[in-house]
């Protein structure tokens, strides 16, 4: 039994990794879990305490893995959950009592009513515990509460009747087709409700029984009736599905609305009065907050109008509280443990980088200098976020605070999102950190072992002053001698665990994080609301706005007639290829189809490139040292140029079928040229139909302002979708409407913050910790809260 509740701490430690760190696994990684499971006892020394053998869980389990390997990165994040609830019911069938979740994350079979054929359709909405059924809100409410008289009935109109049952008749006109006639009054008139096919609902109308009825008036023959209503026998509890306001949620296919309505009904019976209490008392009476059960039972449930907008404050509030007491937490979290480093003042050594420096720094990114210099030399860790649009000169300010933690003896470390740009970032920063006598070293996924030993002996020894990676560098086997700060670029790729992992190995360096998404406020206290905030605004002086045109398909070759005639010129272009997101394998043959259909035809002649996410590190290498060089004058790339990658020669980008690629990649993309003082060019190819992507085009074409963009981006997608806080490791947002809460959103933040100041352990709000803890998963965990 220990063996097995082991393996399931296994894969539960996997998962979270999973939610923490945006869903990465590769195939390889998902099977050596599965070669975990497969070691695995099964047979009579399984059975768990509860009698139920686990081998059929443990199988599910594991063809639920194997499945999962196969997902795009979209349809991770529910999956993992999935599987999460599948763990945890193996280990509560296992002997180990300690593991037993509260009941909002026991799995939804747990309730009564749900057998494994609606589990199956729940979960793929996403539902998977109690929980998340508890926290499936409605869409909308249906005010079916006003009753009335037969009388009134008026034709088309959707109304609510009351009455008592005097008649019930079935018949079958045809021989597919029953008929169900149920004949109620009010005690003066008849009424009509008409059922078809509706097996066995007959039985459900005793006569004498008071029922009501909600459903579409329609006229038949010479009277009106009710098709198809929705119904409830009056047996003197609250009704559920009508004279009420009633829940609508959003539709699945195999679950009728009634269905999902009675089981969230069901669930809040039995688990809404267990709910605690986790906001401090004065917090609640401050803003004249219900409980968290009323709040719970009348978001779906609601007596009156009244009832559910004090619902929804309590659950807004709520969420932006915790989200806001995680933040706080993980910030106290790491100013609190140990001092941090306060670097020496600037020496001769970040003299000469500056002096060095091929450019005048803009305002912007003295400013930023500034923010850093002063954080750097206090005793407090620094934890700094860096906003900078495309091209606003980040990665200078970056080197700024490597050199500086190098000049007082420790050592600095870059971390990017891709190999690609840990690459282009090592080829930029050894050659011109070499004349300043600084080491740097690489660390890659794709490195000769070799390679990779000699850096991590380097790094251990101090002899290696700076390095540059990936995530690789805080893989636990990397240590390193004096580690200083650790800069993340294009952090809105990194997520809230890889924020605290450092701090998790006991190093507390400065850190810088840099992001070019130009996000509004709310979404930055949101997202990083745990760090200080720099921003560059502004290029550097001579840019000139890249000039954005959409053509249609048919126009396509003038896209490359441009392509032929830049590459004449000396120049060079990129040509990224269609999306595909539902599978890297398909993504790298459009690439490559892609490629072959340019060089050997459109673009004979020229020196065209290939660059996509299944080749080697070496062949990507191969082909980015090609580019940059000059020595191929046309790189045919999926995304995996979208970020950082600096070519100033390069002046042309064409996109074909735009209209797939969201305005912040596009946004991205285009930042690829523009990067000189040569006019650059930005060719939209596509034949969008849809008013939303024609939106996006229309955007790309007006601005080239990242905060412009990312508000329309904003707007079109909804804040759900444009922050995804799951992929950061941050708690979902379910009811918050980040634009229109931004109000609740200060006040929230502004009272968690109070609050961890006053208990930075929140040891006095025990519950409160426990409901952040559940919220955030294993993001707070590994910053060392306990
Ligand atoms: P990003 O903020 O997108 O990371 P980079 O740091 O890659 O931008 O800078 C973009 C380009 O601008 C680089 O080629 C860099 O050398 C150049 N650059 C940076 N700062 C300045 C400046 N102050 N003046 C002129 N060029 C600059
Ligand atoms: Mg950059």
């Amino acid at each position: 039994m220990r063996l097995l509740d082991g393996l399931l701490r296994a894969v539960t430690a996997f998962l979270e990794r999973e939610s923490g760190s945006g869903y990465p696994a590769s195939a390889g990684d998902v099977q050596k879990v599965i070669g975990l499971l497969n070691g695995a006892p099964i047979g009579p020394g399984t059975e768990g305490t509860t009698g139920g053998s686990s081998l059929p869980a443990l199988r599910q389990l594991e063809q639920t893995l194997r499945e999962y390997a196969a997902l795009p990165p979209p349809k991770r994040p529910a999956a993992v959950r999935r599987l999460l609830a599948l763990t945890r019911g193996l280990s509560r069938q296992g002997a180990d009592r300690s593991l037993e979740p509260d009941a909002l994350q026991r799995p939804i079979t747990s309730l009564r009513g749900i057998g494994p054929a609606k589990a199956k359709l729940l979960a793929k909405l996403g539902l998977v515990t109690v929980g998340d059924l508890l926290y499936h809100l409605p869409r909308k409410h249906l005010d079916r509460s006003r009753l009335t008289p037969y009388r009134a009935l008026q034709a088309g109109c959707d109304e609510t009747v009351q009455g008592k049952v005097v008649h019930v008749v079935e018949r079958r006109p045809r021989p597919r087709l029953t008929v169900t006639t149920v004949l109620i009054s009010d005690g003066t008139d008849l009424l009509p409700l008409v059922f078809f096919n509706r097996k066995h609902v007959a039985q459900k109308f005793a006569p004498g029984a008071t029922i009501m009825a909600s459903g579409r008036v329609e006229r038949h023959g010479g009277g009106l009736q009710l098709n198809s209503p929705e119904f409830e026998v009056f047996d003197g509890s609250e009704p559920v599905h009508t004279g009420r306001l009633v829940p609508v949620y959003p539709a699945t296919a195999g679950l009728t609305p009634a269905s999902l309505r009675g089981l969230i009904a069901r669930a809040l019976d039995d688990h809404a009065g267990s709910l605690g209490e986790h906001l401090p008392a004065e917090a609640r009476a401050r803003h004249c907050l219900v409980d968290p059960a009323t709040a719970l039972r009348h978001i779906h449930f609601p007596p009156d109008e009244g009832s559910l907008v004090r619902a929804r404050q309590r659950l807004v509030f709520d969420e932006l509280f915790l989200l806001q007491a995680g933040l706080a937490l993980l910030k106290a979290g790491r100013s609190g443990r140990g001092p941090g480093i306060a670097h020496a003042a600037d020496g001769p050594l970040v003299a000469r980088f500056l002096a060095a420096l091929p450019f005048t720094l803009t305002d912007g990114q003295r400013e930023a200098i500034a923010d850093i210099q002063r954080d750097m030399e206090r005793p407090q860790p620094m934890n700094r976020l860096l906003q900078g649009d495309v091209g606003s000169g980040k990665t200078a300010v970056a080197i700024y605070a490597l050199v500086k933690a190098v000049a007082g003896g420790y050592q600095g470390a870059l971390m990017a999102p891709t190999e690609i740009l840990a690459e282009q970032h090592f080829l930029r920063l050894r050659p011109a950190l070499a004349g300043l006598g600084v080491s740097v070293c690489l660390l890659a996924g794709g490195q000769a072992a070799r390679d990779r030993q000699a850096a991590l002996a380097a790094l251990a020894e101090g002899l290696a002053q700076v390095v540059v990676g990936t995530h690789a560098i805080i893989q636990d086997e990397v240590r390193f001698d004096r580690l200083g700060v650790c800069v993340t670029d294009e952090q809105h790729r990194f997520g809230v665990r890889q924020r605290s992992s450092l701090a998790a190995k006991g190093l507390h360096p400065d850190v810088l994080v840099m992001t070019a998404t130009p996000i509004p406020r709310t979404l930055a206290l949101t997202l990083y609301g745990d760090l200080d905030l720099s921003v560059i605004r502004g290029l550097p002086p001579g840019r000139r706005p890249v000039e954005t045109r959409w053509l249609k398909g048919s126009q396509r070759r003038e896209a490359y007639r441009e392509t032929i005639r830049r590459v004449a010129a000396g120049e060079q272009a990129y040509v990224v290829c269609p999306l595909v997101e539902e599978s890297e394998k398909l993504q790298a043959e459009a690439a490559v189809s892609l490629y072959h259909r340019l060089k050997d035809d459109w673009l004979r002649g020229l020196e065209v490139g290939l660059l996509h996410g299944r080749m080697s590190s070496e062949e990507k290498e191969l082909a980015m040292a090609a580019f940059r060089e000059g020595t191929c004058q046309v790189l045919v790339a999926t995304t995996v140029v979208e970020v950082g990658v600096d070519v100033a020669n390069a002046t042309l980008m064409v996109v074909e079928d735009a209209e797939r690629f969201g305005l912040a990649q596009l946004h991205q993309l285009r930042g690829r040229v523009g990067r000189s003082a040569k006019p650059s060019l930005c060719l939209l190819i596509s034949d969008a139909e849809t008013a939303e992507a024609v939106r996006r085009l229309q955007v790309m074409q007006r601005t080239t302002d990242g905060f412009v963009i990312a508000e329309e981006d904003l707007a079109l997608r909804g804040p759900g979708e444009f922050f995804g806080t799951r992929q950061h490791g941050l708690p979902d947002l379910k009811v918050t409407d980040i634009l229109r809460d931004a109000a609740v959103l200060e006040s929230a933040r502004e009272e968690a913050f109070a609050l961890v100041a006053a208990d930075p352990g929140l040891r006095g709000h025990r519950q409160l910790l426990a409901e952040v803890k559940r919220r955030f998963g294993p993001g707070l965990t590994l910053a060392g809260l306990s």
